[in-house]
């Protein structure tokens, strides 16, 4: 996983992952993450 994430923090402080590639919020890194993976894991495969 190379795409890095977006931090955002919300009024209430709490934080949440944006996806620079197609701007999808996640509020944990690990459905970030996996979000990637499934979806834009193919950009990092040759
Ligand atoms: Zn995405």
């Amino acid at each position: 996983m190379r795409l890095k994430a977006i931090k955002i923090t919300s009024r209430d402080g709490e934080t949440f992952f944006k996806c620079p590639r197609c701007g999808k919020i996640f509020r944990y890194s690990k459905d970030y993450t996996r979000h990637v993976n499934k979806a834009h894991g193919h950009l990092f495969k040759k």
